[in-house]
Parts: structure tokens; sequence; C-alpha cells
């Protein structure tokens, strides 16, 4: 019952703020210590491993060399040591099949010895390969559960940590998953695949204007958004434990206009809840850096200091995993859904993204000297020509039925993929563009490459867009249509890709004019021109919500595609297979096995969803109405008896009897609709639900909310928007 749980909540809050806590003193010394401590991180390997195998370490994470077997089995037996002293008793390796979310399979360390005793031992080979039984993992249809055997293979990459429970220690180290026949069955392997296919062709335009680097990578800082709710409120709603989000709930009387919650003061127990998330990450060395409360009520954010994209996809895993795991200690539970309420701001996550080289110079920092500007330039015109080529790749890498309740609903950017680059860096764009055929070519300007008067670059953007889907924030790009509920890896992927593609272009063209004679700054001049000139269409600065905007990115060609299911078949375009096979990032086969593991989950999910809402139709919303026309009957006729007549109660039952007709024969519908025979093509499938099952949902909700603004609050069975984003 909505308010009994609503008693329970309001107990459990007053408990919880009643309770008296003495401050932690010096925590931040405290924090500074603690960072890392539970990570097998340099300082560690630098103490505990000799010399030379530390250095064949630290060489092979930083070039993404292989590891040899030698090195392999000394780090192995160190790590052993430091995790038992520790407490460990067991090892997993962990990894992120295609389903989003990750895996272990935890392994003793203890083998028994011929005496009845038993010793702690791990080799290399167990460090450096599992295999875990891949059978229960989706693999988009590249292996049949006969030939189940998958392995796990070490990524040296990200450091191991430790799981500390109240129970027991585990070592977890992260893993990469392959089948025997070496596909890739997770989101970490064309990660780390990806990362090495930007460096390569990042590496051949940084040599160009004479850089020293060896290696680059892409860093990442992703913003995480999520609600709190009371505990006893979630488990009085089968549609947020089964499907993450309300698919009932009526507006409540105030939402988020008010605008009175974002950056407004924490509440104590929430702001309990934040900082016991920050300990544990920061033991695990995850650097979570911010903290606030977001736009809608009870939304809140906390977002790290970027790190290598690789470990910020694995800390980025281990953040989603430390919220939903606290979340039950100071009675809350944390959502992570795309939208969790219907009418209210839903929750993304920003990926912010750069390329920096190994020495750690970030190259889309526009820097101040003409030198590093031209360099800069460059990078910046290869993102722009990767997005504007590539955005039907970034939508499928956004694509799923969550947030499809985000993009386009005036809360998060739509459906199509463009580029904010602010109205400084447009305009140094357009001059370039128009310096090609002016003619305004002057030596000896700020910039020898036809444009004469260039204002200083932004370091800074002051000037925001929060409705674009791709924006550049001073020395960063951020992807903003990623979702709270999925994992950073695929959107990584898909940019790094698409600018490993575009860098190669530019490094060919600007080889090619170089080798022809051309001095640099011409190349690099005609070259921009051109990036300039074929991809400037996807670069818009307005305002994103606009139904203008629609019909202007209709004009300029740009793809729009308003659901998942029409972005889906993005994954299989000749443009994106071509290039995940050249840089080897995927194989067509492996590709394909992403799209059909992204096409199966929509499905299922939206499948799960109708039939929860059938169920709560038949089991919590009908029986609450079938008593209230009971009541209502009871008093038309109590107060016929008593010699009266009420048209307006007579009114409110007939009403009542009207939406529970209705309320029932939607209820019927959706159910008969899920009734279908299952249909053979997957996309096919993914059509009907959405051009079927969803409208029949919408229409259900539409009833069921209408019922919940009539009936009694006493007999209403579930606990409401009001309740759920308010009292706390
Ligand atoms: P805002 O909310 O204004 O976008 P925040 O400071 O909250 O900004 O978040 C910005 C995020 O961008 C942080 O996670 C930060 O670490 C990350 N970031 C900053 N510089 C880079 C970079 N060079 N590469 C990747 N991410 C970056
Ligand atoms: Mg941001």
């Amino acid at each position: 019952m909505g308010s009994a749980a609503s008693g329970e909540a309001i107990r459990s809050i007053n408990a919880w703020s009643s309770a008296t806590r003495t401050p932690q003193a010096s925590a931040t010394r405290k924090v500074i210590e603690e960072f890392g401590s539970l990570t097998f991180n340099e300082e560690v390997q630098r103490a505990r491993l000799p010399k030379d195998v530390f250095r064949a370490l630290r060489r092979s994470i930083a070039q993404s060399e292989p590891i040899d077997a030698a090195v392999a089995n000394i780090v192995a037996s160190a790590l052993k040591d430091w995790a038992v002293e520790h407490g460990a008793t067991h090892y997993t390796h962990w990894f992120q099949p295609m389903t989003g979310i990750t895996a272990e399979k935890h392994d003793a360390f203890l083998n028994p010895t011929g005496d009845g005793r038993a010793v702690a031992e791990f080799s290399g080979k167990e460090l450096v390969r599992g295999e875990p039984d891949a059978s229960s993992f989706p693999s988009g249809g590249m292996r049949s559960t006969f030939e189940a055997r998958g392995y796990t293979a070490w990524d040296p990459t990200s450091p191991p940590w430790l799981l500390v429970t109240s129970n027991g220690t585990t070592l977890v180290i992260p893993t990469a998953f392959v089948s025997w026949t070496g596909e890739a069955l997770d989101k970490k392997t064309p990660l780390l695949r990806s990362m090495d296919a930007l460096s390569k062709q990042a590496i051949r335009v940084l040599r160009l204007f004479g850089s020293k680097a060896h290696h680059v990578f892409a860093t990442c800082g992703p913003e995480q958004e999520y609600f709190l709710i009371d505990r006893q409120f979630f488990f009085n709603r089968p549609d947020l434990i089964n499907a993450g989000r309300t698919l009932f709930g009526a507006k409540p009387p105030k939402g988020q206009e008010m605008e009175d919650h974002y950056f407004g003061s924490i509440p104590d127990r929430v702001l309990a809840f934040m900082m016991e998330v920050e300990r544990e990450l920061y033991k695990v060395g995850v650097p979570v850096k911010t903290r606030h409360n977001e736009v809608a009520p009870s939304q809140y954010e906390v977002a790290p200091i970027f790190e290598n994209a690789n470990v910020a996809t694995d800390h980025q895993m281990m953040t989603m995993e430390m919220l939903r795991r606290i979340a039950p200690k100071f009675g809350l539970a944390c959502l992570l859904h795309e939208k969790p309420f219907a009418g209210v701001n839903g929750s993304g996550k920003h990926v912010n993204w750069s390329i920096s080289d190994d020495a750690g110079s970030n190259l889309l920092n526009p820097g101040d000297t003409p030198h590093d500007n031209i360099q800069f330039l460059v990078f910046c015109a290869a993102v722009v020509r990767a997005v504007n080529k590539f955005q039907g790749l970034l939508r499928f890498t956004i694509a799923s039925a969550g947030n499809d309740h985000r993009l386009g609903a005036n809360e998060a950017p739509p459906a199509i993929i463009s580029i904010f680059l602010g109205d400084m860096l447009t305009d140094i764009f357009q001059q370039i563009e128009r310096a090609g055929s002016a003619k305004t070519t002057k030596s000896g300007g700020i910039l020898d490459i036809g444009v004469s008067v260039l204002p200083k670059l932004p370091r800074d953007a002051g000037d925001r867009n929060r409705t674009s889907p791709f924006a550049f924030t001073g020395n960063k790009f951020e992807f903003r249509a990623v979702s709270a509920n999925q994992s950073i890896a695929l959107p990584i992927v898909g940019l790094n890709v698409a600018v490993a593609d575009s860098l190669d272009y530019c490094a060919t063209e600007l080889e090619k004019n170089l080798k022809e004679g051309k001095k640099l700054h011409a190349a690099v001049k005609a070259l921009l021109v051109k990036l300039v000139k074929d991809n400037k269409r996807i670069i818009f600065n307005g305002n994103g919500y606009s139904e203008e905007w629609q019909k202007e990115a209709a004009r300029r060609g740009l793809l729009n595609h308003r659901t998942s299911v029409d972005a889906f078949g993005e994954a299989m375009k000749k443009d994106v297979v071509a290039a995940f096979e050249k840089y080897g990032i995927l194989t067509e086969r492996e590709l394909k096995a992403r799209y059909d593991v992204a096409v199966e989950q929509y499905n299922k999910s939206i499948n799960i969803e109708a039939q929860l809402m059938v169920l709560m139709g038949n089991r919590y919303i009908l029986p609450a109405t079938f008593r209230y026309q009971r009541e209502l009957g009871e008093a038309v006729a109590a107060v016929k008896a008593g010699g009266c007549t009420s048209k307006e109660t007579k009114k409110t039952l007939d009403t009542v009897c009207r939406l529970t007709d209705q309320c029932k024969t939607r209820v019927d519908a959706l159910q008969a609709l899920l009734e279908h025979n299952e249909v053979e093509d997957a996309e096919a499938h993914a059509k009907y639900f959405r051009d079927k099952v969803v409208p029949a949902m919408a229409a259900l909700r539409e009833s069921g909310d209408s019922l919940e603004c009539l009936i009694p609050q006493d007999l209403w069975p579930l606990p409401t928007y009001r309740e759920m984003l308010f009292v706390k």
C-alpha cells in the first residue's frame, strides 16, 4: 500500500536524521592516505617487483606491448602475496560481457598440499588467462552452447583491486573476454583495440608536426547522474524492482518547475551516502571529484577526474556498482535508469573525451603558440569529420529502449547527432573556409594558413549549450547523449574508431602533399579548408531542442533516428563495417554480434515492461478501482436511501466506472499484443514492439494515471511520484 510504504519511509528518514554521528576528524588526510590503498597500483608494483620486471610491466602498459611468461609469473606471485596480506582468499577475472554489466567468477588461491595442509598459490598462467563458461553470456549468435569455451585475458593497463566485504576479500583482475576462436565477446576487447588504432593514426599526424610522442591515448571523464529514493518506496514498486523505471505514475503537483533542487543543499542522508561511496571508490583508486544535486528532485551527479579511457571505463562500472551496493546501507535505492520517472528529467552520462600523448599533453587543448594552434586545429577538424562521417555509428552506440525516453524529450539532446563548437571556434573554421577561396593569404599573421586576423582560440568555452549531443567544452569534447544506465565502452569505441579513421585521412593527405614538395603550413591549410567544406553541416550551435533544428537538420541531410529501432541498423552500414575491419577493432561478424545483442536487449526490455504493466494493471490498479467503485456505489445507494440524491457523487462513480472499463480494456489489449507468435527476425520483432506494443503501453499508462488522480490515497496500492521524489 502506498500509504504504508510512505509511513515506513518517514519512520526510517526520521530515525536517520535523529541518529547522532560524530564528524570524522582529519577526513581529508585520511582520504589522501587511503586513496588507492586497495589497488595494485604503480607504487605497489615498484615496491614489490624486481626492478627489471617492474620496468617490463610499465613498458607494456605504456606501449600496449605483450607481456612475456616469465614476467607474468613474477607479477602473479607478487600480486598474490599483496592480496593475501590484505586478507584476500580468492581472486576473480572480472569482465564486461555484451550485456553491459560486469561478470565475475571467483577462484580460491588455496591449493592443498600432499600432507593435508594447504598453501596459497597463483601462477602467471592463472593471472594471464581464465576460462569461465561462456555459454550464459550473449554472443550475438557467434557461438552456440556446445562451443561454450571462453577465455578471460588479463588487461595489465587497468590495475587489479581488492573487493572487500564484511565476509571476505577478493582480488579483482580486470580482463578481456574472448571466445576460443579469439572473437571478442565483451566490451573491453574492442575498446583496447580502438585505443591502439587511435594511437597509431594520431602518432602519424603528430610526427608531421615534429612530436616525439610514442603513444597516444583517449582520455575520459564520465559524469554519472542518478536518482536516490527511500528503499521502502522501491520495494513497493514492482516496476522499479523489475524494470528500473516506473511504468505508471501521475505527475505530482510539484515537479521540478520551481528549479529549487539543482545545486541546492544536499540532504543529510544523501550526503552521508555520497561520502561513503566516495571513500570506498577512493580506496580502489577511482578519483571521484564532484558531487551535486541535479535538475530533477532526488536526482544527483557524481563525476571523476579524467583518466585513460580504458581505465575510466572500468572505474565507471565500479562506480555504478558501488552506488547500487551502498545505497541500501542508508535505507536508499539508487536508480540508474535513463528515465525512472515520466515527466521528470531523466539521467544521462556525459562522456567527456579527449586525446592525450604519453607526455600528458592534451591534443585538444588549443594552446598558446601558433604551432600548437595548427596542430590543435587539425585534431579538432578531424573530430568534426569523424562525427559527420560516423553520425550513424555514434547514434547506434547510445541506442537502447531506455534512452528512447530521453533523447529528443526536451531534457536531453535530440536524436540528431551534431557538434557544438562555440562561436569562437566556429568563426575560426568559417575564416579558414573563406580564406581557402578568398585569396586573403598573408604571411606573418598569427597563423600562416591563410587566416590573417585570427582571434585568440578559446581556452575556456565561456558559452555552454546543454542542448547539443556533442559539444566542445574548452579542451575536450563532451558526448552528452550517452545514457546513465549504459556502459561507456561502446560510445568510446565509436569515437575512437571514427577519429582514428579521420586522423588516418588527415595523415594520408598531409603525407602526400609533403611528399609532393608542399610546405607543412600550406598542406595543413589545404587540408583544413577541405575538412571544413566537407563536414561543416554537422556543426550546429543553436537550440537543439527547437522544431527549427529538426527541419534544418533534414535540409542538411543529417540523420535523425528518433527511435533506437531506427538506429540499430547503423552498426552494419558499409562505412562503419569497413572502418571496424580496417583498424582491426571488430570483424563484420563481431560487429553483427553487437547489433544482434542491442536489438535483443531492446526486445527483452520492452517485453518485460509490457508484461509488468499487464500484471500491475490486473493485480494492483484494477483491484483498487473495483474497491473504490463499490465504495462509491454504496455511497450513492446510501444517499438515496437517506432520501437525497447527489448528482456529483453519481458523476464521480460514472467517471471511475468509465476509466476502469477503459483501463481493463487496455490491459487486455496489451496482453493480446504480447501473445503474438514469436517473430523470426529480431529487427522485425523490434519494429513490432515499437509500433504496436509501445503505443499500447502509453495508452494503458494514461488510463492508470487518470485513475491514480481519482482513487483515494488509502486505496491506492503504489507509492506515488509525490512521495517517492519528495519524501526524503
Ligand atoms: P561540467 O559539469 O561543467 O561538464 P565537470 O567538471 O563536472 O564539468 O565535469 C567535467 C568532466 O570532464 C570531469 O569528469 C573531468 O575530469 C572531465 N575532463 C576534463 N578534462 C578532460 C580531458 N582532457 N579528457 C577527458 N575528460 C576530461
Ligand atoms: Mg558536463
